[in-house]
């Protein structure tokens, strides 16, 4: 059985981008006979208010894009429980280390960067004495870090096809838990990808660089790693990434003016799977869905599309 999953950050109301991302993993799995899985990814609790879940919930239904599944749909931020389970794990290992640089450390302007432009770890507190620990935890909680070793992981996404980082060279030792307790994106994903038995995972490319972090831990935890799907990003005409804020791309705003048909229909002509924007269900897509006609690169909304 083909497992996927919606994972959204209810952060704010659906974007078109997020929106593109469902319509995806439901057309993956539901074109192969599959299901899809809901995750709240709400582990940020101030960032994410339930409402916006909820609203997620309902838009998703609106579209004709709901969920298969559980009901209630699974919470992140009631889950710290399994994640201490699988981070101790680690840190029995020795895998775990306390990090108590501050941002502005971590920002100076000497700091090497990540190909994603996202700062690299320079290891300042890989290998502290207990001593030194002792001393700076007197005035800072610290962040905790897991030690990547030097190797290249290597994958083939499904709709990207091969990608490699060298862990130490490319990502460098990163967070599994802040300061304040609350465990990070890349541990929570793998334990929930993992325990909810997804075998295939639709996100955007702005996740790929995530991919071999996040196999690597699947391997050290001894979990079964999903095969990743990584989409192209939806831009605005003008090439500006879509965001949240961005009220006229929102399902508030989509909503109002629009019938579900035709926000489905118009997305599917943007990515590719029908030749004009002419209204259409995701039943009706999942007949003729095939990654193949889903672009690699960024996928500029055409002008007045919406
Ligand atoms: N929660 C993430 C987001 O909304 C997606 C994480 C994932 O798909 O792995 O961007």
């Amino acid at each position: 059985m083909i497992t996927g999953r919606y994972a959204p950050s209810p952060s704010g109301r659906m974007h078109l981008g997020n929106l593109l991302c469902c319509l995806l993993a439901w057309l993956s799995a539901k074109s192969k006979g599959g299901q899809v899985l809901l995750r709240i990814e709400d582990l940020d609790t101030l960032r994410c208010p339930r409402h916006f879940a909820d609203a997620i919930v309902e838009d998703l239904a609106w579209l004709g894009l709901s969920a298969d599944g559980p009901e209630p749909p699974v919470y992140q931020s009631e889950r710290s429980e399994i994640y201490l389970h699988y981070y101790k794990e680690l840190e029995r290992r020795g895998m775990v280390y306390p990090c108590f640089c501050s941002r502005s450390q971590l920002h100076a302007a000497s700091a090497p960067h990540r190909s994603d432009g996202q700062v690299l770890y320079a290891g300042t507190c890989r290998n502290l004495t207990p001593e030194q620990v002792a001393e700076k935890a007197k005035t800072r909680a610290p962040a905790w870090r897991v030690r990547v070793p030097d190797e290249k992981i290597a994958f083939t996404d499904g709709h990207l096809g091969p990608y490699a980082e060298n862990l130490a060279r490319d990502c460098g030792d990163f967070y599994l838990r802040r300061a304040d307790g609350v465990f990070a994106y890349q541990l929570a994903v793998v334990v929930d990808d993992a325990l909810m038995g997804v075998t295939e995972v639709v996100r955007g490319a702005d996740l790929l660089s995530s991919t071999p972090r996040q196999l690597w831990l699947y391997r050290e935890l001894g979990l079964q790693a999903p095969q990743f799907y990584h989409l192209p990003l939806l831009l605005a005409a003008d090439g500006r990434r879509l965001s949240k804020r961005d009220g006229d791309q929102s399902l508030e705003h989509l909503r109002a003016k629009y019938a579900p048909e035709e926000i489905i229909g118009k997305l599917a002509f943007a990515c590719g799977l029908q030749e004009s924007p002419r209204p259409t269900t995701p039943a009706a897509l999942a007949q003729t869905f095939d990654w193949a006609k889903v672009p690699k690169h960024d996928i500029l909304l055409p002008e007045k599309l919406f």
